[in-house]
């Protein structure tokens, strides 16, 4: 198998004055996103000012249109331009590392992300690594509660940053690490002030707020549930890579995220969805040592159980999981 070739692209989300830029500038600044292409999407006309990159990368502005929907085509054929640079050899500008994509406060993460991995040619030049979405402490609650878009945004991250920690107090904190967790329950969760991340205080018993359902998202009467299932030892990946592409065409809209690293004859994979499309999988550096979240797959979602997907595998491909009956007396208590 060849090394993986594709330039990784992490996506920055969150509603309006969150806090994107802030957090952002800081990760530049402190190196870990250093030789980054930064692309900022303004869904109106405003040129990007005060935005001090570090040294090494460069920033693209792309305005008049908001990437998920309206300024859709123009994304791609903005990326499109990237990748032909990549691989130009005449091309004298700097090479990157790294894409990031900051996205306007009103734009949904998942169209976009389905965008770059459906389009012919963004599909083999850019791998989405990661959805980073901030969440403002001072605002967070009040906009999930009140927009179907928030919750959107949350429900697809991957990464959720909680900025401006010190604008509340830690009760308060609490609370959104404990709401964040019921929309989201599988993103990394942690909290910054001015880009730098300090320490989320013990979530504790911190109730998360009730939100209220909206129709078309899907925090309805099911809760959104993280579970996994572990595969057995030569499982056959192209019989499970069938099923999991059946399973998101049609339940896309409840499985939102799928995420696991297996271990196939050619090397280790990371597999990724969000929603109803599956990522062609990152091929990740060997490691002589079999790791344990290894064939483990994790299942973001609502309405489904984990039996509910051990039972499907095992019907329609044929397929075991490890520790399924196990599982199966447990969960039928
Ligand atoms: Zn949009």
């Amino acid at each position: 198998m060849h090394p993986e070739s594709r330039i990784p692209l992490t996506l920055l989300g969150g509603f309006l004055g969150s806090g994107k830029t802030t957090w952002l500038r800081h990760q530049l600044h402190a190196g870990e996103m250093a030789q980054s292409l930064v692309i900022v999407n303004e869904a109106a006309d405003v040129p990007v000012d005060d935005m001090l990159l570090s040294r090494s990368s460069e920033i693209r502005l792309l305005a008049g249109g908001c990437a998920c929907c309206n300024g859709k085509d123009r994304l791609i054929a903005l990326l499109r331009e990237v990748c032909d640079e990549r691989v130009d050899e005449s091309f004298t500008g700097a090479q990157h590392t790294h894409l990031v994509l900051e996205t306007s406060g009103l734009a949904d993460p998942g169209p976009i992300v389905d965008a770059i991995r459906t389009d012919a040619v963004l599909m083999h030049h850019i791998l989405v690594r990661e959805i980073v979405v901030v969440v403002d402490a001072l605002h967070g609650i009040a906009y999930l509660k009140s927009e179907p878009l928030g919750r959107s945004q949350v429900e697809t991250a991957d990464q959720l940053i909680i900025t401006k920690a010190d604008a509340v107090d830690d009760a308060a904190l609490r609370q959104l690490s404990a709401t964040l967790n019921v929309i989201n329950p599988g993103a990394k969760l942690s909290a910054t002030v001015m880009g730098s991340e300090v320490t989320l205080p013990e979530a504790g018993d911190a109730d998360a707020v009730q939100l209220p359902a909206f129709n078309s998202s899907g925090s309805g009467a099911n809760p959104v549930i993280s579970t996994s299932i572990r595969l057995a030892g030569g499982t056959d990946w192209t019989a499970f890579g069938l099923w999991l592409s059946a399973l998101l065409h049609a339940r896309g809209d409840d499985v939102v995220r799928v995420k696991g690293v297996i271990r196939t004859p050619s090397g280790r994979l990371l597999l990724q969805s969000v929603r109803k499309i599956v990522q062609s999988p990152e091929i990740l550096p060997d490691s002589v040592t079999a790791r344990k979240d290894e064939n483990c797959i994790v299942f973001i979602g609502k309405g489904f159980k984990r039996r509910d997907l051990q039972m499907s595998l095992k019907r329609f491909a044929g397929l075991h999981c490890e520790g399924a009956d196990v599982q199966d007396q447990r969960e039928a208590t």
